[in-house]
């Protein structure tokens, strides 16, 4: 069937500049299997964004749709406050003993955005609880992102998303982003984000951390920004530096968590425990929205007493289906040995990137873990460069979506060496094809 059309009358794609998309080949989906997607008008291409970062274990995994339906068969769904149900106490039990030792509480929230709210609101209200109210703002770093809702936006500060929402979105502190990939400083890599960019930070919290709640961070990649990754001392530095001050610190491991970075934690890299941990994206393997904020229980336990609760609260947070799915994802995780199971795969993801790079029109690249990205650069068209690329990646079997002038592979973490070989040779004849 073709969809074309009606697609353009009825449905409003997110992210989408219309024009365009009514302009280029139209391209849709109809099934996933493993690393690859299937177009309705049979083509088939490589995942290489893992479904917006979602996907670790594949499409069409046959332990997880088992366990969809399986659990739909006894309970689809019901309320957490107030009642219980054995999915989510399961889960709970389970993503406490995976979080970096300490965060035992486990707040379910829906979708990325919710959960970074979720733990702003936490730290907010754990400042209260505790007789500090006037802790209520937070820093974030230059091109974070949490989410697209108002108060996720306000932490973040991706310029372009922000624009149009300006009056609404209520101004946090920034600090600059720590990324030495592309410096803002000029500085040779690795030199740049213990400098200026973390005596910024030092400064920030030093001077208003009266006033903040919390500073949060994607750590070690700012992964909307277009991968920026950042050194694992910037984050040790960071809870030092929280903890001297009373500042609480949130790690928004939505994107990096789950063992896309080659550790579980990103936070892992730095072996640092944040104060409450954000998750998502992969925590269903993509099955199904779900996110959590994990608390420590210093601030869980400030909730108790004189009637008090936390003023939050989705309709499907924790849901049965959803919590079954995650609990079969995670089981998944673990018989495959991910991610250390990776390491062959992500020693190609380096060596791609370096042999990449050396074509002129690429700036500079980096990777970790299954992250790999390289910048185009502007002589060579940049942003409308990489657009074109990834349209020619498209037609020859491999799917990924630029941000700006930022080409990246997020392939699903079961993507073995020599897909990954071939995602590579699919990637370099694009870049070769459309290069000036
Ligand atoms: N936090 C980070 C680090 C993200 O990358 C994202 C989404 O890309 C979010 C939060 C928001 O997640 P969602 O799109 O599920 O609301």
């Amino acid at each position: 069937m073709d969809f074309r059309d009606t697609d353009f009358r009825h449905l409003w794609h997110p992210y989408t500049d219309i024009d365009a998309f009514e302009r280029e080949p139209y391209t849709c989906i109809e099934r996933g299997e493993g690393v690859f997607l299937h177009t309705t008008d049979g083509h088939r291409m490589y995942d290489g964004i893992a479904s917006w970062w979602a996907v670790p274990l594949g499409h069409s995994h046959p332990r997880l749709v088992e366990a969809m339906r399986a659990q739909a068969g006894v309970l689809q769904h019901s309320i957490l406050g107030n009642l219980s149900h054995p999915m989510a106490v399961r889960l709970a039990e389970r993503l406490a003993g995976l979080a970096p030792e300490g965060l035992g509480h486990v707040y379910f929230a829906c979708d990325g955005s919710s959960a970074t709210e979720a733990a702003m609101k936490m730290a907010v209200q754990y400042w209260r609880n505790v007789g500090q109210p006037n802790k209520t703002r937070f820093i974030g770093l230059a091109e974070g992102y949490h989410g697209d809702t108002l108060g996720a936006m306000g932490v973040g500060f991706t310029s372009w998303f922000q624009e149009p929402f300006k009056s609404l979105v209520m101004p946090q502190l920034f600090a600059p982003s720590p990324h030495c990939t592309c410096c803002a400083y000029d500085k040779k890599e690795g030199h740049c984000a213990l400098g200026e960019p973390w005596s910024a930070m030092e400064r920030l919290i030093a001077e208003h951390h009266n006033e903040v709640a919390a500073v949060m961070a994607e750590p070690l990649c700012q992964a909307s920004a277009g991968m920026r990754i950042y050194p694992a001392e910037y984050l040790r530095r960071l809870r030092r530096c929280c903890c001297e001050h009373g500042v609480l610190l949130i790690a928004d491991e939505i994107a990096v968590g789950f063992g896309r970075t080659g550790a579980w934690w990103a936070c892992d890299h730095a072996e640092v425990t944040p104060d409450i941990l954000c998750v998502g994206k992969a925590l269903t393997g993509g099955y199904l929205p779900m996110s959590a904020a994990i608390a420590n229980d210093a601030i869980y336990d400030s909730f108790r007493g004189g009637g008090r609760r936390f003023w939050d609260g989705h309709t499907y947070c924790g849901n049965p289906i959803t919590s079954a799915v995650a609990l079969a994802a995670l089981d998944v995780f673990e018989e495959e040995n991910l991610p250390e199971a990776c390491a062959p795969a992500m020693a190609v993801m380096r060596s791609g990137f370096e042999s990449l790079a050396t074509n002129e029109c690429v700036a500079y690249q980096k990777t970790l873990g299954m992250i790999g990205m390289c910048a185009l650069s502007d002589a060579a068209g940049g942003a409308e460069l990489a657009r074109r690329v990834s349209l020619k990646a498209m037609k020859l079997g491999l799917f990924i979506r630029p941000l700006g002038e930022v080409l990246y592979l997020w392939p699903p973490l079961i993507t073995t060496p020599a897909q990954l070989e071939e995602i590579f040779a699919i990637l370099r004849a694009a870049i070769e094809a459309e290069a000036p």
